[in-house]
This record gives C-alpha cells, structure tokens and sequence, in this order.
C-alpha cells in the first residue's frame, strides 16, 4: 500500500495550475453532476445493500442535498473566487489593499457511513470549487456505498485531479503519515484526536466535524402536536443515525405527559415497522448491539423490540430519564430518545452545559426570552428554533461544530472558505513615497508620524 504516488501526481498537477482556472472549475463541478445522475440506480441500489436507506430517504437525504451543493457553487463561483478590496490606511495612499482567495493545494477528504454520499462529495464539490485536488477516503462500512462512489469517481475523473481511495483504519493511518494542505474529517470525536495528531506532524489544517448530545429542550407553551412532529421526523430519520439528530429531550416536567401521548402518536403515523420504505437498517450488528445495551427496559414508554439479524430497534422513547443514567454518556447515533424532565430553565441549561459542547441544540418555545437566553447561554455548533435537523439544509448557513464537537464549518460558501487561503495583498506604486518612517530618525519625524498614525 503505497499512496505516496497518488498525492505526487495530484500535486504534480495542482502545480500546472489547472485547477485555478475556472472553466476548469465549473467543468469538473458540471462532470460531477452529470456522473452522479447517471449513476443514480447505481447508488440507490449500493446503500439500500448496506442498510436498506429507501429512494425516498437516498434522494431526500442524500443527493439532493450534492446537488443543490453543486449548483450553488456553480451559480456563486464567479463572485466567490473574486478578488476582494479593501480600505487602505493613511500610511500607505496612495497604495491598494486587496484580498485574493486561493486554493489550499492537494487535500484529503474522510468521510463518515452514515450519510455516506453527502458525507464524502459535499467537501469534495466545495474544494474543487476552491480550487484544489482531491483524494477521498469514504468510510469502509458501508462498503458497497464505498465501491459504489469509488466507481462513480474513479471512472469519470482523471486521478490526478480527484481520486477515491477505499479503506479502513489501516489505509487511512497510511494515508495520514503522506502531507496533504488541508485535511477534511467527518466521523467521531476519538478518531478525530487521531486525525489532528497526524495532520499537526505535517502543520497541515483541519477541519473535524464530529458529533456529540444534542438536546431538544421543550417549554411548556409549545404547540405540542407540531413540536412531537418535527421531533419524531428528525429523530427516526436514517434510523436515528444521524449526527444532528436530537439526542435526547428536555421538556418542562408539566406537559411531559401530553407530550409523550403526542410523539407515541406522531410514531404510529409514520408506519415505521411495517417495511424498509420508511425506515432503515442499524448499519452493523456492533452497532446494533451497543444500542440494545443503552435500553433500560424498566424506563422503556414505547418500542424497545429489536431483531439483531434484521438489524432493526423499533422507535423507543425512554422515559423518567435522568442525567446519570448509562444512556446519557454517550452519543446515542440510533433510534433511541430519552425523556428528560426540568421544571426551572436554569437547572435545564445547567444540565446542559455538564455535557460536552453538542453540534446542535434545538429550542421548542413561544418565549423569546427563554429563547435569547439558551442562545446566550449555551454554546453549539448550530440548530433550529422550534425544529430540528433542518438547518443543514439551509446552504447561507455555515454547518460545524464547536469543542468537542468539530473544528471548523462548511456548506455553500462556507465551503469554499474552508478550502481556500485568503492572500491579503497591499500594492504600491513608484511614483511617491514617505519618507517619514526612514532612518535617521528625529523628533520631528515622529511627530509627524503621530499625527498621521494616530
Ligand atoms: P468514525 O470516526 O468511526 O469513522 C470516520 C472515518 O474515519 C471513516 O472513514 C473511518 O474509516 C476512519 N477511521 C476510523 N477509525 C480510524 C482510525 N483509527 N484511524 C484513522 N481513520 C479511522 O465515525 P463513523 O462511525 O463513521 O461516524 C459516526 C460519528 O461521526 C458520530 O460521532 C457522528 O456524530 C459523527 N458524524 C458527524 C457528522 C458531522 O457532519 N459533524 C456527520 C456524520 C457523522
């Protein structure tokens, strides 16, 4: 296994310049569309093999979302890839000050299972929009996912330009010893130390988007149908395997009881047991049996059945939940939602924050004060105001982390940000100069430097 070769090629020919270029650009984006909806059966059949995600789920979750990444950046690249100017100060006139973005270089993009498609192309079209070249490494367990993008990249794009590399934790630790220029990480917080660790050797930056606890906190003016709704779409979504899925509840101790009837209610609509149509597999039986070991069947409200060799946990709402319980000490990443009381906002927030950082919180209220005093007081990556998960598809968002929860963002613009380099330029002409600041100095000189400095 020798990588070495892949990223000397690429850097090979992000030195020809190419990629600067931004015909190029657009056309790679464009080849990148184009590939993808030829391949959409390919896809659709290759993750409904790993866990049985439906068309519904694939399209909505999934390509869509690459492909309103894509357009967008078709649509902004002109303006994003701009030279910026800016003011110049007194010292410097008749000088120009300006900002120009450019391509980080050859970068390397890991790309976590759970929404295996988004997870890997969406930094992957923000860099090329950026500028650079790529090697992908798409998580290994879903493996036909991960053949099935390798195909899709490695069959229509020139390997010294954007290549995937397919493996586990043996050919990335391999990958990881080789200097990319920016680093691209989606996964968790314990692989993402290894992945800082091994970037700093070479000074190279990273971005992590990891995950963490993110909480649903529920006031008691809510509309209390709507608010079961949103949570239980959010949270059932790709099984509960989702990074911004609530992760737990929070709810004034006083409609707890409404609230449960309402979210048995909302499960039941959904038709989640029936078939794979509305609900996916756990992604392995490791995963699985992590999760059935989170049940406490004395706290179970509803579900709380599963079938290892079908891979299934039916929707389970826990309740009577407190911050001690085993369920609260990790990441949850299943269809599995505890229900956790409070009866003062403080003690609720305070809570919270014995926790750490989560990448997204979600605040169930009519107050605006209880509102303004979450979004004050706690800290997280993003979330919604009387929703959940929706967020993400907001592309003028930047979507990241905070703490333990990642370092860095992307999405839209952000993403070009994320892959780019800001060269801040100050330009003079011959023509004229100061000559205050020269040596040799004198008390005159610098009262006039004074005054013009400040
Ligand atoms: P993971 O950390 O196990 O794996 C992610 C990637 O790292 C994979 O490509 C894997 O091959 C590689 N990897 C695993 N172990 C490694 C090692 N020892 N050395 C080098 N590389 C290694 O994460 P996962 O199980 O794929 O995803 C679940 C986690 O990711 C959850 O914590 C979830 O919240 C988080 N996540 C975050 C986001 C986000 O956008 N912030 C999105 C999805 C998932």
């Amino acid at each position: 296994m020798n990588y070495q070769d892949s990223i000397d090629q690429q850097r090979l020919f992000f030195n020809t310049n190419s990629t600067k270029n931004i015909s190029f650009r657009i056309q790679e984006l464009k080849r990148l569309k184009s590939s993808i909806k030829k391949n959409e059966t390919l896809l659709y059949n290759s993750i409904y093999a790993d866990f049985k995600k439906s068309e519904f789920e694939t399209y909505t979750t999934e390509l869509s979302i690459i492909y309103h990444e894509i357009d967008l950046a078709l649509s902004k690249i002109h303006k994003w890839i701009k030279k910026r100017k800016t003011t110049t100060n007194l010292t410097n006139l008749p000088g120009k000050s300006y900002i120009i973005p450019e391509p980080l270089g050859t970068v390397l993009v890991i790309g976590a299972w759970n929404y295996p498609y988004q997870l890997s192309l969406c930094p992957a079209i923000a860099a090329i929009a950026a500028g650079c070249t790529v090697i992908l490494k798409p998580s290994e367990i879903p493996s036909n996912t991960s053949t099935a993008i390798a195909r899709l990249i490695n069959q229509n794009f020139d390997p010294s330009f954007f290549k995937v590399i397919e493996g586990g934790i043996e050919e990335t630790s391999e990958l990881l010893k080789i200097k990319f220029d920016k680093i691209f990480f989606t996964g968790s917080a314990p692989v993402g130390k290894i992945i800082y660790q091994a970037a700093a050797k070479h000074l190279t930056p990273v971005t992590l988007e990891l995950g963490g606890k993110s909480p649903a906190i529920i006031t008691k003016d809510v509309d209390i149908q709507m608010t079961a709704k949103r949570l239980v779409w959010a949270k059932f979504l790709n099984a509960g395997q989702t990074c911004i899925a609530p992760d737990y509840v929070l709810i004034e101790s006083v409609i707890r009881d409404k609230f449960l009837i309402a979210i048995k209610d909302q499960i039941n609509k959904a038709d989640y047991n029936v078939n794979h149509q509305n609900y996916t597999q756990i992604i392995t039986h490791k995963h699985f049996k992590r999760l059935v070991s989170l049940i406490n069947p004395n706290k179970v409200y509803i579900g709380g059945d599963h079938n290892l060799k079908e891979r299934i946990i039916s929707p389970t709402i826990l309740k009577d939940v407190k911050f001690s319980d085993k369920i609260m000490q990790e990441e949850i990443f299943g269809p599995i939602l505890p229900i956790l009381t409070f009866d003062s906002i403080e003690k609720a927030i305070s809570d919270i924050k014995t926790l750490p950082k989560p990448l997204s919180c979600y605040v169930f209220t009519k107050s605006k004060c209880i509102k303004n005093k979450i979004l004050n007081e706690v800290s997280f990556g993003g979330g919604a105001i009387n929703d959940a998960v929706m967020h993400f598809t907001e592309q003028s968002l930047p979507f990241g982390g905070v703490g333990d929860s990642g370092i860095g963002n992307y999405h839209g613009k952000y993403g070009f940000d994320t892959f780019s380099h800001y060269k801040s330029i100050l330009q003079k002409p011959f023509w004229i100069e100061l000559n205050l600041k020269y040596a040799p100095y004198s008390a005159k000189k610098l009262k006039w430097l004074k005054w013009i400095i400040g």
